[in-house]
C-alpha cells in the first residue's frame, strides 16, 4: 500500500478522477466556467443522492420523532431581517490595494491590528482595512426591479424550517421534542470559494431544528452528537479523520450559545465538515415578533405554554462527498502495476456491482452472464454490465469508481467442470480477491454489504 502521496497532489488527484469518471464537474464549463459553482455527474449524482438518502433515513425516517420538508429557495425577505442575516451575514473582506484581489480577512492569519501581504501578487506589508460583505445572493421577485421587490436566496436551509413550525404543529401535532428536516440548496455569495467542492457558492444541505422545552436542551445536543458520528461512520469517514472543536463564545453565529464544528482532515488542511449548534429559541420568537404569529407550544398536560428551543445539526452535502472522495482514495500496487481504487461504502457506492462475461463473443457465457445480472438486479438495481477489454481492465475500471464487487461468468458457470456448474466468480475491490459462489449466495453477500 502507498499512501505517501503529498496531500496537494492527492487533492488534484481526486479533482481529477471526479471528472475523469464522471462524479464532479466545474459549473458551466465550456463557458470557461463560473467560481464556486459544480456539477454532479452521472455517478457523483447517485453518490449524492445515496448520501442523502442515508441521511434522510438515519436523521428522519428511522424515527417517530422526526417530520420532513421541502420549502421553497426564496422566501419573504422579512424572514432574513428576523433571522439577523440582512444585518449579520457577513464575512470580513480585505481587498489588495495593488493586485484588487480579494480574501476573508480571517483566513489571512494576521491580527485585526496588524499589516498584511498579499498572497497573491506579494504586495505588502500594506493596512489591513477590513470591511463587512454581506454573503447573501440577491435577486427580484416579478417585474420591478427596484427594492420593494428584493429577495434573497436562502443562505441555509433553516430559514423554510423556522417558518413552517407553526404549519408542521397544527397539521399534525407532534409532541416535544420533535424536528423538522430538510435538504435542499443554499446560496452564499463567498468571498473566495475555493478547494473544489469544499467552499461553494451554491451548494446543498441536510438540516434537522429540533425542538426541545428549555431545560432539554443538553440532553438532545448530545443525542444529536452522537448521531453525526453514527452519519460519519455509516457513510464510511474514518473516526480518526474526523474531530470535534468546540467553537468559543465571540466566535459563534450570532443565533448560537453553544456550537461544535465536526472537522474532518481535507487534503488542504483539517477544516469545518459540519456543525451542531444550540440555537436557543432566538429564531422562533425572532420570527413570532417580526410576524405577529403565535410560535409557542402548549403542553396538553401541563398546561404551559413556552416557546421551544432548538438544537442544530448541519450536514454540508458537499463537504461531506469531498471528505468521502478524499479517505477513500488508495492506491495500491497490484501485480506489477498502480492501481487507484474508491473504498466507498458499499452502502453509497454508486455503483454496488459489476456483472461480466468472461469473452463477450460466446453467446452462453453472454446470455447467462445477462441472467446473473437480472437475479442480481433484484437485490439492487444498480448492478452495471462491462464487457469491454479484458477482465483486469473491467475490475480496474470499476475499482476506480468504489464498486465493491465484481462479478464474472466463465466456461466452468456453464458446466465445463461439473461440480463448479453456477457458480460464479466474486471479486472483492480493497484485497482483489476472488472466491467461488453460487448466485444466490452472490446476491445474499451484496444484500448484508448494503444493508
Ligand atoms: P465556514 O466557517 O466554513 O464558512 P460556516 O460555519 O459558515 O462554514 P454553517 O453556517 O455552519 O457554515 O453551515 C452549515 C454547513 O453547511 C457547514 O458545516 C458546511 O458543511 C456547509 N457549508 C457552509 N458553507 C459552505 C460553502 N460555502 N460550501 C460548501 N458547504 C458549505
Amino acid at each position: 500500500m502507498m499512501e505517501c502521496m503529498a496531500d496537494q497532489n492527492l487533492m488534484e488527484k481526486i479533482v481529477s478522477l471526479a471528472k475523469r469518471r464522471g462524479f464532479v464537474f466545474p459549473g458551466s464549463e465550456i463557458y470557461g466556467g463560473l467560481a464556486g459553482t459544480y456539477d454532479y455527474g452521472p455517478l457523483g449524482v447517485v453518490l449524492k443522492e445515496n448520501v442523502e438518502r442515508l441521511w434522510l433515513q438515519m436523521f428522519r425516517d428511522d424515527r417517530d420523532d422526526m417530520y420532513g420538508v421541502d420549502a421553497a429557495i426564496l422566501m419573504n425577505p422579512k424572514i432574513w431581517e428576523a433571522s439577523g442575516h440582512v444585518a449579520g451575514f457577513s464575512d470580513p473582506l480585505v481587498e489588495c490595494e495593488k493586485c484588487k484581489k480579494r480574501f476573508r480577512a480571517d483566513h489571512l492569519g494576521a491580527p485585526s491590528d496588524s499589516s498584511w501581504v498579499c498572497r497573491e501578487c506579494g504586495h505588502g506589508p500594506m493596512p489591513l482595512r477590513v470591511r463587512q460583505f454581506n454573503m447573501m445572493f440577491k435577486t427580484h421577485a416579478g417585474a420591478a426591479e427596484d427594492d420593494s421587490a428584493t429577495v434573497y436566496l436562502r443562505p441555509e436551509t433553516a430559514g423554510g424550517i423556522f417558518t413552517n413550525f407553526k404549519n408542521v404543529v397544527d397539521s399534525l401535532h407532534p409532541k416535544l421534542p420533535f424536528g423538522i428536516a430538510q435538504i435542499g440548496k443554499a446560496f452564499r455569495n463567498e468571498i473566495a470559494p475555493r478547494d473544489f467542492i469544499f467552499r461553494l457558492r451554491e451548494l446543498s444541505q441536510m438540516e434537522v431544528e429540533y425542538f426541545v422545552k428549555p431545560s432539554e436542551w443538553e440532553q438532545a445536543f448530545e443525542e444529536w452528537r452522537k448521531m453525526m458520528h453514527l452519519f460519519a461512520e455509516a457513510v464510511g469517514l474514518p473516526q480518526s479523520m474526523v474531530h470535534e472543536l468546540e467553537v468559543p463564545d465571540g466566535e459563534r453565529a450570532h443565533y448560537s450559545k453553544r456550537t461544535i464544528d465536526f472537522q474532518f482532515d481535507y487534503p488542504f488542511k483539517r477544516d469545518e465538515l459540519w456543525g451542531l449548534a444550540y440555537r436557543t429559541d432566538f429564531d422562533l420568537s425572532a420570527h413570532a415578533k417580526a410576524s405577529g404569529a403565535e410560535l409557542s407550544y402548549l403542553d396538553e398536560e401541563t398546561k404551559e405554554k413556552f416557546v421551544p428551543h432548538v438544537i442544530e445539526p448541519s450536514l454540508g452535502v458537499d463537504r461531506t462527498i469531498l471528505a468521502i472522495l478524499t479517505s477513500a482514495y488508495k492506491e495500491d500496487q497490484m501485480g506489477d502495476e498502480t492501481r487507484t481504487y474508491l473504498a466507498l461504502s458499499p452502502k453509497i457506492a454508486p455503483v454496488k456491482a459489476m456483472v461480466s462475461p468472461l469473452l463477450k463473443n460466446k453467446p452462453e457465457l453472454v446470455e447467462k452472464a445477462r441472467d446473473v445480472r437480472a437475479e442480481l438486479k433484484k437485490v439492487h438495481p444498480a448492478i452495471a454490465w462491462d464487457d469491454n477489454g479484458n477482465i483486469g481492465k473491467r475490475y480496474r475500471r470499476q475499482d476506480e469508481i468504489g464498486t465493491p464487487f465484481c462479478i464474472t461468468i466463465d466456461f466452468d458457470t456453464l458446466g465445463e467442470t461439473p461440480n463448479l456448474k453456477d457458480t460464479v466468480t466474486l471479486r472483492h475491490r480493497d484485497s482483489g480477491e476472488q472466491e467461488r459462489l453460487t448466485v444466490p449466495e452472490v446476491a445474499s453477500r451484496i444484500r448484508s454489504a448494503i444493508q
